[in-house]
């Protein structure tokens, strides 16, 4: 018994498959962008990138049937954009970044060479240079994915196997165009019933839904990551929140009994509330943001941040001893005394007073520590203010 051949009603068949998962996913990032407004631009740029592609092949398997200004050219050139928009959304996923220039280019310069292509040229030429393109597109896509998914984005890191489909995109493409060098029978066409082309077929149905599937998680880890970060950033300052510095703090304690120290600088805006009954309270909220983004240059990678209430803030410098911490805050002291706040043209000066104090061996927990540098807080108040105690 021999197998039976695949017959062109499959290969056509499958083709539809495709297109229409691409159409369905079309529609999947466009509710996503325009409904839910996730990822906007990335959403979009997916999403033209599904219909460019649904519609090539809708286009490549009416080639016969409908007449060739429409079903050729057109079909490549969709072909290409879409690998090209694929790349670009990839890119504006994963770097936030949308390239347009580099998107249009290559699609335009593949749309011109096609065109040049003399009168009589083997067939297959068209065929090898739209793969050869996608294959390069989807391999640069894949590299900038795998590069960027591995390096920390928004505290998160993507495991970078979400750029495995890309790879597969490009082996896939690629092994199209070799095998119309490789194969002198192959007409470079997917619809010729051929066993190659059902294989392709079928690994480009998957790769489509895997290509899709890999973003959309992508797109979800960010959603969870912004959520996250909602949920422990105070929203005027963008510093952590109560909660967050709590547990930031509680954490640096924990490491305490394993050798590991830690200080607080606690910082309190001097006469704000006079600022804020005389220029108002949005002034007082400018001032806040102010005094926050001048802190920033003071404020190392692993020190946390936080506004405990009101205009009261904390620093918690792990590894850091009192004499470290008296350095750092009389920094801070000079740094938000040096410039006021400018407000309907005229100047406010600023200052804050700050309470320094080291976890030692005997406290309890952090809020043993933070109590110490409140007291000395208090003692900077009942100095003059502008001064840093400990
Ligand atoms: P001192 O020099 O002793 O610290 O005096 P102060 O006026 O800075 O301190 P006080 O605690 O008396 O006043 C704090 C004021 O901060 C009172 C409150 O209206 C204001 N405030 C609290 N939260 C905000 C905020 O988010 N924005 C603004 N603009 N004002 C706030
Ligand atoms: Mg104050
Ligand atoms: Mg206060």
């Amino acid at each position: 018994m021999s197998l039976a051949a695949p017959t062109p009603a499959e290969t056509v068949t499958l083709l539809a498959a495709v297109a229409a998962t691409a159409f369905v996913a079309t529609l999947v990032w466009l509710a996503l962008a325009l409904v839910a407004r996730i990822a906007l631009r990335a959403s979009l740029t997916l999403a033209a990138a599904n219909a460019a592609s649904a519609l090539a092949l809708t286009l490549h398997a009416l080639r016969g049937v409908a007449p060739d200004a429409l079903t050729r050219w057109p079909s490549d050139v969709l072909a290409v954009a879409s690998f090209a928009l694929l790349g670009a959304a990839v890119q504006a996923m994963t770097t936030r970044r949308l390239s347009w220039q580099t998107t249009t280019l290559t699609v335009a310069a593949v749309a011109t060479l096609l065109l040049a292509l003399p009168d009589g040229v083997d067939p297959r030429w068209p065929a090898r240079i739209v793969n050869g393109a996608g294959a390069a597109l989807t391999l640069v896509a894949g590299l900038l994915a795998w590069r960027q998914l591995g390096a920390a984005a928004d505290g998160r890191r993507a495991p970078a196997a979400l750029a495995l489909p890309l790879f597969l995109l490009s082996l896939l493409l690629a092994a199209r165009t070799v095998e119309t060098f490789v194969n002198a029978g192959s007409a470079g066409d997917l619809r010729v019933p051929s066993a190659f082309n059902i294989a392709c077929l079928w690994a480009a149905f998957v790769l489509v839904l895997l290509q899709n599937a890999a973003l959309a998680l992508l797109v979800l880890m960010r959603l969870v990551s912004r959520i996250e970060r909602l949920l422990q950033r105070d929203p005027l300052t963008d510093t952590l929140n109560r909660r967050a510095f709590d547990q930031a703090l509680e954490q640096a304690h924990a490491w305490l009994q394993r050798g590991r120290g830690y200080a607080l600088v606690m910082i309190d805006m001097d006469r704000f509330k006079q600022l804020n009954d005389t220029l108002g309270h949005a002034a007082g909220d400018a001032a806040l943001r102010q005094m926050v983004e001048e802190l920033q240059p003071c404020v190392r990678e692993v020190d946390r941040f936080g506004r405990l209430g009101g205009e009261e803030f904390c620093v918690l410098l792990p590894d850091t001893g009192i004499a470290g911490a008296a350095l750092v805050a009389e920094r801070m002291r000079a740094l938000v005394h040096a410039a006021p706040l400018h407000w309907l043209e005229q100047d406010w000066p600023l200052s804050a007073s700050f309470g320094i104090a080291e976890a030692e061996p005997g406290d309890a927990n952090g809020a043993a520590v933070l109590a110490r540098a409140d007291a000395a807080l208090y003692r900077a108040k009942k100095q003059g203010r502008n001064v840093v105690q400990e």
